[in-house]
């Protein structure tokens, strides 16, 4: 690890103008990503700005939305009252995420700014267009079992890693951003970015903005049929091979609205619009969901080691619907 600065202001604006002032500044919270990209040498920041002091950690519900500030920790988001009651889906994903002790360092802002889990980004002698574009993706004809199967291009075949993530994408979270003049509210489906010819950019966000909150529709109707399914090669501290969030607002057995989003199969959180446009107005029965997963899976693609995930995620999102149906 290279020597770095580091600071910690005590308000919004006086980090926004720090990180201005560097080319490599980066901002840091929980620290549970960047410290360990920071020690393998995959980044190098000149200066890390601190933003725990921020005041940015309430979780309060107001007109139409529920807000979470970018550093209320994975773990006091996933175990708060309104949370459970208003986004389970939400405290499932958090819970299914990580392990206690890195759930209760990670905050909000971070888990959406992590990097992927990809072990040629991770290993610096190793070609990677996301670590360092042009030098090609090792993981292509690689070892690559954890890896994409949708939206990925030939420069970079990674998902992300998070599970909170996906279901802020099924529930259309906003993130909202500041930078030194003004805030903007990005829907949640644009924050992340696919691969394709820019691999080593993740997200949307432009220099000198900093992640001041998430904010989620507040709407019963999905706050009652929902699950999150993680499928795994252990049963914690591991990430997901695929995952499904899932939301139905049922009326008798009559599929009023569907979210669905999936995590492990993309660069992003990866949304099932098109599923859920077949599920609208139907009937909740395992041919319809079987029918919604293969749309779902349509432009699925595999590159060798991840093959077997074009099986598991079809099955994963129709056991999903099966258990929230209660047809399981
Ligand atoms: Fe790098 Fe992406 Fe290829 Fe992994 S999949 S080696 S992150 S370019």
């Amino acid at each position: 690890m290279i020597n770095f600065d580091y600071s910690k202001p005590s308000n919004q604006k006086a980090a926004i103008d720090a990180i201005n002032k560097y080319s490599s500044a980066q901002f840091i919270a929980g620290g549970t990503n960047l410290v360990d990209l920071m020690k393998r040498g995959v980044v190098s920041p000149q200066k890390l700005i601190d933003i725990t002091n921020l005041p940015l950690k309430n979780i309060e519900q107001k007109n139409g939305f529920i807000r979470i500030g970018a550093l209320a920790l994975n773990s006091e988001v996933a175990e708060h009252a309104l949370i459970i009651k208003k986004l389970p889906l939400l405290s499932q994903a958090l819970k299914a995420g990580a392990s206690p002790q890195l759930r209760n360092m990670a905050t909000v802002g971070g888990n959406l700014m992590q990097r992927t889990r990809c072990p040629y980004f991770y290993d610096v002698t190793m070609p990677c267009n996301k670590r360092k574009p042009g030098t090609g993706c090792g993981a292509l004809k690689g070892y690559n079992r954890m890896h994409a199967i949708l939206g990925a291009s030939d420069q970079c075949i990674a998902v992300h890693p998070s599970d909170m993530c996906i279901a802020l994408a099924a529930l259309d979270a906003k993130v909202v951003v500041s930078n030194s003049k003004t805030e903007r509210r990005i829907p949640f489906l644009d924050f992340h970015r696919l691969p394709g010819t820019t691999p080593d950019k993740d997200n949307n966000l432009q220099r000198g903005e900093l992640i001041t909150a998430v904010e989620v529709p507040d709407n019963d109707a999905f706050a009652k049929n929902v699950l999150y399914t993680k499928i795994r090669d252990r049963a914690s501290y591991a990430f997901a091979l695929v995952s499904v969030a899932a939301a139905l607002d049922l009326r008798g057995d009559i599929v009023q609205n569907a979210r669905l989003a999936m995590g492990g199969v993309a660069h992003k959180p990866w949304r099932l619009l098109t599923a859920e446009n077949f599920l609208n107005g139907k009937a909740a029965t395992i041919a319809n969901f079987q029918q919604a997963a293969v749309i779902a899976l349509k432009d699925a693609k595999g590159y060798g080691y991840n093959n077997f995930k074009l099986k598991l995620a079809p099955a994963a999102i129709v056991q999903t619907l099966k258990m929230i149906a209660g047809l399981s």
